[in-house]
């Protein structure tokens, strides 16, 4: 993971730098912020590597579309690595296309639709472990967004256990997803988003997934009330965040 030694530099993944500081024995002070953190290139590298992997069409968008849209603002040269490990037939359709148009200001975007079989990925663990092995040699990302461990979803739990599995030097930020299970916890990573940010993830992720309209809960209110619940929990200034799970943060 991210460190400030010389080791080979692409293989070593982001750290974490901090930009800016105010202190105060004031915490309910509106001027008060907490130290942030910014993501930070390897030492001569000058892009951003990300990889969003979702074991199903609109996980990616659902976890973290308001935070890679921040990062593609932010950061001047992004390269994305997206995968979608099961869409077929109309999400396939759903998943390409919406990558494509959430990934536009990337400098390079791959995308890759995997045909695993929706709610079986705890039987295709041999299948999907050698795919993950291929992915580390094809790319090397300095951050990776993933699905949350204790996430109750099957397909979900396996893409998280093998991303821990594979990438073990890399920074990794697990994103949630609302469904009926009722296992969202308590993130530990915010990212703040601008109130033009979190409508534009809300209207690409209703306007994206058609084939999803028939659920009851894939709705403006889902979405908006996640990002207002953990906007307020990360004390966000627009009080909209997306939530993340940080498990291991080096400086
Ligand atoms: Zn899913």
């Amino acid at each position: 993971m991210g460190s400030l030694e010389k080791s080979s530099p692409r293989r070593v993944l982001s750290t974490v730098t901090a930009t800016s500081i105010s202190v105060s024995v004031d915490s309910c002070s509106p001027h008060v912020t907490m130290l942030h953190l910014n993501f930070a290139t390897p030492p001569g590298a000058s892009t951003l590597r990300v990889l969003c992997l979702g074991a199903h069409a609109d996980d990616i968008e659902i976890g973290c579309a308001g935070t890679l849209l921040r990062l593609l603002q932010s950061y001047p040269d992004v390269e994305v690595y997206w995968v979608v490990c099961s869409a077929a037939g109309p999400r396939r359709t759903e998943a390409i296309a919406s990558a494509q148009a959430l990934t536009r200001q990337a400098a390079r975007t791959t995308i890759v639709v995997k045909r695993f079989r929706d709610g079986y990925f705890p039987y295709a663990g041999a299948q999907l472990k050698d795919y993950f092995e291929r992915l580390k040699q094809e790319f090397s990302p300095d951050v990776i967004f993933t699905h949350y461990r204790d996430d109750l979803h099957q397909d979900h739990q396996q893409i998280a256990a093998l991303t821990w599995n594979t990438f073990r030097q890399h920074l990794i930020l697990e994103y949630e997803i609302p469904k009926y299970d009722g296992d969202l916890g308590t993130p530990n990573f915010f990212v703040h988003l601008e109130k033009s940010v979190a409508e534009r993830k809300v209207r690409h992720v209703l306007s994206h997934f058609e084939t999803q309209h028939s659920k009851r809960w894939f709705t403006q209110d889902v979405f908006y009330s996640m990002l207002k619940i953990r906007g307020m929990e990360g004390n966000a200034p627009d009080l909209y965040a997306e939530g993340f799970y940080c498990r291991k943060l080096f400086f």
